[in-house]
């Protein structure tokens, strides 16, 4: 219980220090979180797109919705428990703004640098058993991934920040590529969605909403 409070104030004091970062200046936003929660679990998201800032939420658009369907349609979690359970990080935390052909831009190289100190400080905080990067970016940050066929639907054991955890990267939900909608791709986003439902950290998240909705049901039958 002592334990858990420290680490909840030294999150809490991280996400502070965090929403304070103002290291690269051609960012077009202040940084986005998805708050100090305890987990363990990480999903390492590629970088907020224009909306999320204002909102104040990570996966706040369309990409989050096609991303919270998949949680809900494998590992049966709403989007509300994966936002209050799961620990949500990115390759960069600020909205880096718009290419001239109106893309979202890709962070620089010296970015993603500045950035991944973030990251790594979460995972000693939190030495979460699973991370899950979402997009090539993110995957990248972790391990070498040519082709998103190579490494979707398979997990992997990876070292980072001196923590050894497990790693089930997804492809990007977002609606620009098409990639996880056909074959192969949608094939293996399903069986990685499998592997991401029957890792032990997940599963306990699962039982966290069926309890829940156990704790619904009596009370609405005592009514
Ligand atoms: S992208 Fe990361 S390192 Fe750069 S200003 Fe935003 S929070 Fe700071």
């Amino acid at each position: 219980m002592v334990a858990r409070s420290r680490i909840q104030a030294h999150l809490e004091d991280h996400v502070i220090r965090l929403m304070q970062c103002r290291r690269c200046p051609r960012m077009q936003s202040t940084p986005v979180s998805g708050g100090a929660v305890i987990s363990d679990v990480m999903l390492i998201g590629q970088a907020p797109g224009p909306r999320e800032p204002v909102l104040q939420k990570p996966f706040a658009h369309t990409a989050g919705r096609t991303l919270f369907q998949w949680f809900e349609k494998f590992c049966g979690l709403a989007e509300s428990t994966v936002r209050s359970k799961i620990y949500f990080a990115a390759v960069c935390r600020c909205f880096p703004g718009k290419t001239v052909t109106g893309g979202d831009r890709v962070p620089a190289p010296d970015e993603i640098r500045n950035c991944s100190s973030w990251m790594d400080e979460e995972i000693e905080i939190l030495r979460p058993r699973l991370i899950i990067p979402v997009g090539r970016l993110a995957i990248t940050q972790f391990i070498e991934c040519t082709k998103l066929e190579k490494v979707i639907g398979r997990k992997f054991c990876v070292r980072r920040a001196g923590h050894t955890l497990d790693l089930i990267p997804l492809p990007h939900p977002s609606g620009a590529s098409p990639w996880h909608k056909v074959s192969p791709g949608k094939q293996l986003t399903e069986r990685a969605m499998r592997h991401v439902a029957r890792h032990p950290a997940i599963a306990a998240l699962a039982g966290c909403d069926q309890s829940l909705s156990r704790a619904k049901s009596n009370e609405t039958r005592r009514n």
